[in-house]
């Protein structure tokens, strides 16, 4: 077994508080210091690919609180690579902590005005962009790929060997590349319930089936999106969920940030609350990490709400 196999088999921790007590979660966020949480998995395929095409350059997109972005210059750093981000809407004045910690790491931020970041999955921009800022290996925004869902294979894997009876395992999704590749290394007796954290993404279940063709796998797992538990859409924080993630005890047990843990641990619960799961199965949560962008939500800290 490899060590990054290893490692996922000691994140496991079990919740006590009344209301999820037994549910069983694995604690990505907890998987390394240096980048925790779903972003490394979904990076390693693109950073053993650049090395073996000797590649010394790596360059993505993202937002300014950007968990990919923030990932992509740590790892980038520790294994000597330089990295770009090109940011939705950067203003130079107002780098985020996520954005000033990838600056810090080594990566050259470049500032895309919205209007041109929505042709950011453009083969021709991004041809003029790696004109501009390459030679290097392009890394889809998010990782969205097959080659990144193919990175997170091992996380199911891990699911599968702590619960060889079967489980319910309920995930964030945003683009849908760690479902896709969770659901790969899953058993028939695993059922996986994706809670969206985008509003209106109907095209996310498509994007999921895309990615499964491309890696040539019918997966033995069953899985299905919520679209119901976004809470406003994506990065956004309805009145109930913030109430929530200040008041709940699960909130205290377990770290959680409002873009997409709070939001799957919510649903989770208010499914659990509903019966909608099979009684017989253990339940899981994926805890994908994302702790870095709680620092987007003082109101987190403070604890007055506002
Ligand atoms: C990026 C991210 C997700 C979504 O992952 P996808 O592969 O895009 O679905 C979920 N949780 C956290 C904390 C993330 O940073």
């Amino acid at each position: 077994m490899s060590s990054s196999a290893q490692t996922l088999d000691k994140l496991w921790q079990t919740l006590t508080c009344p209301e999820l007590a037994g549910v069983r979660v694995l604690r990505l966020d907890r998987f390394s210091d240096l980048a925790p949480g779903n972003k490394a998995f979904k990076l390693a395929p693109f950073l053993s690919a650049a090395r073996a095409r000797g590649m010394r350059r790596l360059l993505s997109f993202g937002g300014p609180w950007s968990n990919h972005l923030h990932a992509l210059a740590a790892l980038g750093a520790a294994q000597g690579f330089e990295t770009v981000g090109f940011v939705r809407g950067l203003e130079a004045d107002a780098l985020t902590p996520t954005l000033l910690e990838a600056r810090h790491w080594g990566m050259q931020l470049v500032g895309l005005d919205r209007r041109v970041y929505r042709h950011r999955a453009e083969a021709r921009f991004q041809a003029e962009l790696l004109q501009s800022y390459g030679p290097g290996l392009l890394i889809p925004e998010g990782g969205d790929s097959a080659e990144g869902a193919a990175g997170c294979r091992m996380i199911g894997e891990a699911i599968a060997r702590a619960t060889p009876e079967g489980a319910t395992v309920v995930m964030a999704v945003g683009t849908g590349t760690t479902l896709a590749g969770v659901v790969t290394g899953l058993r028939p007796r695993h059922r996986v319930v994706g809670i969206s954290a985008l509003k209106g993404a109907l095209d996310t279940e498509r994007r999921i089936r895309n990615n499964l063709l491309r890696l040539n796998c019918q997966p033995e797992a069953s899985w299905a999106l919520r679209n119901d538990f976004h809470c406003g859409g994506f990065a956004r924080v309805s009145a109930e969920l913030r109430q929530w993630l200040l008041d709940s005890a699960v909130a205290r047990e377990v770290p959680l940030e409002p873009v997409y843990t709070a939001k799957a641990m919510c649903a989770l619960q208010s499914m659990l609350e509903g019966d909608e799961f099979d009684p017989g199965l253990p339940v899981v949560l994926l805890h994908t990490g994302g702790l870095q962008g709680r620092r987007g939500y003082p109101w987190l800290d403070t604890g007055s709400g506002q």
